[in-house]
C-alpha cells in the first residue's frame, strides 16, 4: 500500500463571466501544473467539438433533476438558461488521496462550495475570480470565439454584468491581463495553494503523526509564557 500523501489537495473554485478566460486558465493548470479537472454535468446541448465525458456529462434534464435529488451533486445551479453542477465524487476522492483540483464553476455555484457543510471540502477551498480588464474587451472575446448565436451572446453579456457583482466574495481576483500574464498569477496562487497550513498531514513521526492525539486523562503541560522582559 502507498503511504499516504503528506497533504490533501485543494479544491479551486474559479469563476468569472464568459470570455474572462477561465475555462483557459483551467486547462493550462491541468497540462502544465498537475491539476485535476472536475467534469461537471450540464443539460446545455454538446458545442461542436465537444466530447460527452471529456468537456461536459452531457445530461438530459430529467437525468439532470434525478440526480439532484439524490444528492449527487456537490454544487449546482442554472445559468444561461441551462443546468450545471459538479458530482460530489468527482472532487473527494482527488482531494483526498492528496490531488489537487480545479473547477470552473459560476458565482451562485462557489457561493454554495463555500458554504458546504463539509468542513473538509471547505478547509480546501481558494476561490479565485477572473476580471475582465473592461467590458469592451469582453465583448470584444466573445463574439470572437464564434461559438455562440446572436441571441446567446447577448444572454452571456447580459448575465457578465450579475456575474461581476459578485467578485469580492472571492478571496483572489485576477483583473486578466495578457494570457502569460493571467497564467502566471494564476500559477501563483496554485503553488500557495499547496502550502496550505490546513492541507497539511502530520509527518510520520513528528510530534507522533497525524492520529496522535492526547489521551483523555493525559494532563495538559503548563504553557510557557513568553519571557517578555528578559
Ligand atoms: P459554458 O456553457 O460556456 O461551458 O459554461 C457556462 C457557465 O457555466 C460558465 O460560467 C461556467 O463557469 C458555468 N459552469 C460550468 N460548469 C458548472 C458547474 O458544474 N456548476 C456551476 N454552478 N456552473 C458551471
Amino acid at each position: 500500500m502507498s503511504p499516504p500523501s503528506p497533504r490533501t489537495g485543494f479544491l479551486a473554485v474559479v469563476s468569472g463571466p464568459s470570455g474572462s478566460g477561465k475555462t483557459t486558465l483551467c486547462r493550462k493548470a491541468v497540462e502544465t501544473d498537475g491539476c485535476f479537472h472536475s467534469i461537471s454535468c450540464t443539460t446545455r446541448a454538446p458545442r461542436t467539438g465537444e466530447v460527452d465525458g471529456v468537456d461536459y456529462h452531457f445530461l438530459s434534464r430529467d437525468e439532470f433533476l434525478a440526480r439532484t435529488v439524490r444528492g449527487d451533486f456537490l454544487e449546482w445551479a442554472r445559468v444561461h438558461g441551462n443546468f450545471y453542477g459538479t458530482l460530489r465524487s468527482d472532487v473527494l476522492d482527488h482531494i483526498e488521496a492528496g490531488r489537487d483540483v480545479v473547477m470552473d464553476i459560476d458565482v451562485q455555484g462557489a457561493q454554495l462550495v463555500r458554504a458546504c457543510e463539509d468542513p473538509f471540502i471547505r478547509a480546501a477551498v481558494i476561490d479565485i475570480f477572473i476580471l475582465p480588464p473592461s467590458m469592451a474587451e469582453l465583448e470584444s472575446r466573445l463574439s470572437g470565439r464564434g461559438t455562440e448565436s446572436e441571441d446567446q451572446l447577448r444572454l452571456r453579456l447580459y448575465n457578465a454584468l450579475d456575474e461581476m457583482r459578485h467578485w469580492r466574495e472571492y478571496r483572489y481576483t485576477i483583473v486578466s491581463g495578457s494570457p502569460d500574464e493571467d497564467l502566471e498569477r494564476f500559477l501563483c496562487l496554485l503553488r500557495a495553494a499547496r502550502l496550505r497550513t490546513a492541507g497539511l498531514r502530520t509527518p510520520e513521526g513528528l510530534l507522533g503523526g497525524e492520529a496522535a492525539t492526547a489521551a483523555d486523562d493525559e494532563p495538559t503541560p503548563p504553557r510557557r509564557e513568553p519571557e517578555l522582559f528578559s
